[in-house]
C-alpha cells in the first residue's frame, strides 16, 4: 500500500510565538525567530540560504517546513517588464493571481483574499465564476513575500499593497485583518498600513469593525452607482446594505480614522456614466472626506458591458468635478496590448489612482 506523504506546513503558517516555541524545542534561542523572519522578508529562496543560522537548524527547518504555501504556476510580464502577474496554486488545488507593478518610486502588489467571490457583480470576471474558499492570513502574506522574493535581486522593495485582486476582503475579515498586521510586522515586510488599500463592495458591519481596529489602512469603497436601483444590480450586496447606510458608514470611518475614503467607480458606457449619474454622485458624497477614482471598465468575456470612449470618460469626470468632488481617471487603453493580464491587472492599476495623502504617490500614467 502506498501511503501519501503530507507536505510539511509552510513556515509562515506559524504565529511568531509558535515559531519561537518550535525553535525552543529544537534548542534554539528566541531571537532566531526574528532572524528567520528577516530572511523571509529579504527574499531567501531556501532555508539553506539563511547563512547566519547554524547548519543543524537549517537542516531541521528544511525537513520541517516549506518556505511558502504557494506554488507558482505561471508568470506573465507586461509593460516592458514593469508589471508581472503570478498565478499560484494554493494547498488543496485552487489557484489565485497577484500582480506586481513597478513604478519609479514605489512597487505595488495587488493581492487576492478569496478564491472567486461570493458577491457576484455582473461586470466582474471574478464575480462570474464560482466561489471557492477564503484564503488564510498566511496565504495572503505569502503572495507579498513571494513578490518581495522576486523583487529582491533587482534591489526593489515592496512598498504598497492593495486588496484588489480576487475576492471580497471584508467577506474574509479576520484573515484579511490578520494579514494586514503580518504585512506591517517590522520583522517581516514592515509595510505601513497607510500603504495598504482595502477595497470593498460595501459590507457595512465589517467597515464599522475595521474602523475600530486601530489599523490606519486606506478604505476603498466600490460604489459604481449612486442610486439604489442601479447599484442593486451592479453590486448585489447593495440590496442588504443600501447606499445611504454605506456612505454614512464610510463617512464615520473617515471621521474615526482621519483617513479620506476612496470611492471606486468602474465606468460602464451607457450604464453609469450619464449626467444624471454625476449629479447623483455629487449629492451623495462629501467632498472633504472622499475621493473618486474612475476606472474604465476592462472587458470581460460573455458580458454585455462596454467600456467608455476617451471623450465620454473625460466628460463624465468633468461633470463630477463640477459637482465639487475630487476625481482621478486612469486611461488604460494605451496598455491594451497587455490585455492578457486581464481584469486583475486592471484593478491593480486603480491602486495608482488613490489620492495623495494616504501614503501612495500620485498616479504616474496618463491621467485625464
Ligand atoms: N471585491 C472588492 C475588491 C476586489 S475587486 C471590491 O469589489 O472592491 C477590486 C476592484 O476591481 C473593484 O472596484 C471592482 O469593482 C473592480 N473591477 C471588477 N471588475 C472590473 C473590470 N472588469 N474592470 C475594471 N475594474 C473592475
Ligand atoms: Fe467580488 Fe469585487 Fe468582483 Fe464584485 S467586483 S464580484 S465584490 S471581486
Amino acid at each position: 500500500m502506498v501511503i501519501a506523504t503530507q507536505a510539511p506546513p509552510p513556515i509562515t503558517s506559524l504565529r511568531s510565538e509558535e515559531l519561537r516555541e518550535w525553535l525552543e524545542a529544537h534548542g534554539q534561542p528566541a531571537f532566531r525567530a526574528r532572524q528567520v523572519r528577516g530572511w523571509l522578508a529579504r527574499g531567501a529562496a531556501s532555508f539553506e540560504e539563511m547563512h547566519d543560522l547554524p547548519a543543524g537548524l537549517r537542516a531541521d527547518l528544511t525537513a520541517s517546513f516549506r518556505l511558502s504555501s504557494l506554488e507558482p504556476v505561471t508568470e506573465s510580464a507586461a509593460d516592458r517588464g514593469l508589471t508581472s502577474k503570478l498565478l499560484y496554486r494554493l494547498d488543496g488545488g485552487y489557484t489565485v493571481e497577484s500582480v506586481t507593478m513597478r513604478y519609479p518610486r514605489r512597487t505595488t502588489l495587488c493581492i487576492s483574499s478569496q478564491v472567486g467571490c461570493p458577491i457576484g457583480c455582473p461586470f466582474c470576471a471574478t464575480g462570474q465564476g464560482r466561489f471557492g474558499r477564503n484564503l488564510k492570513a498566511h496565504e495572503i502574506l505569502d503572495q507579498a513575500l513571494d513578490a518581495a522574493r522576486r523583487l529582491a535581486p533587482t534591489g526593489r522593495r515592496l512598498s504598497h499593497v492593495v486588496f484588489m485582486g480576487m475576492g471580497e476582503p471584508m467577506a474574509n475579515y479576520a484573515a484579511v485583518v490578520e494579514s494586514v498586521r503580518l504585512l506591517a510586522d517590522p520583522d517581516l515586510l514592515g509595510i505601513s498600513p497607510r500603504r495598504i488599500v482595502v477595497s470593498t463592495a460595501g459590507l457595512v458591519p465589517r467597515i464599522v469593525q475595521l474602523a475600530g481596529e486601530k489599523l490606519p489602512v486606506t478604505l476603498a469603497i466600490s460604489l459604481h452607482a449612486a442610486r439604489d436601483d442601479l447599484r442593486d444590480y451592479l453590486v448585489p450586496i447593495n440590496r442588504r446594505y443600501p447606499l445611504a447606510e454605506l456612505v454614512r458608514t464610510a463617512r464615520d470611518f473617515a471621521r474615526t480614522t482621519g483617513r479620506r475614503v476612496s470611492y471606486e467607480w468602474v465606468v460602464l458606457a451607457g450604464v453609469n456614466d450619464s449626467e444624471r449619474d454625476a449629479d447623483e454622485l455629487g449629492k451623495l458624497l462629501d467632498p472633504y472626506l472622499s475621493h473618486v477614482n474612475l476606472i474604465p471598465w476592462n472587458p470581460v468575456d460573455d458580458t454585455e458591458f462596454r467600456g467608455p470612449s476617451r471623450d465620454s470618460l473625460t466628460r463624465f469626470a468633468d461633470r463630477i468635478r463640477s459637482r465639487g468632488l475630487n476625481v482621478t481617471v486612469r486611461d488604460t487603453r494605451g496598455r491594451e496590448a497587455d490585455a492578457a493580464c486581464g481584469q486583475l491587472r486592471a484593478r491593480a492599476m486603480k491602486a495608482e489612482l488613490v489620492p495623495e495623502g494616504n501614503g501612495l504617490e500620485p498616479s504616474e500614467g496618463s491621467s485625464l
